[in-house]
């Protein structure tokens, strides 16, 4: 868990704003914990983008 986890799941960031913050982050969360944020923003676009007129 970190500020773009934090931020993302309350809805603060979008999936394309928490992708360039995992850019700047990344060599501080880790790789493994941008492995799990870029899986959490995966789903989350893929769920957008099923959404019927958006
Ligand atoms: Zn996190």
């Amino acid at each position: 868990m970190c500020i773009i986890c934090i931020d993302f799941d309350r809805g603060a960031l979008k999936p394309k704003e928490a992708r360039r913050a995992l850019g700047e982050m990344r060599e501080k969360l880790g790789r493994e914990h941008a492995e799990e944020v870029e899986q959490k923003l995966r789903e989350a676009e893929a769920t957008a983008e099923q959404k019927p007129g958006a």
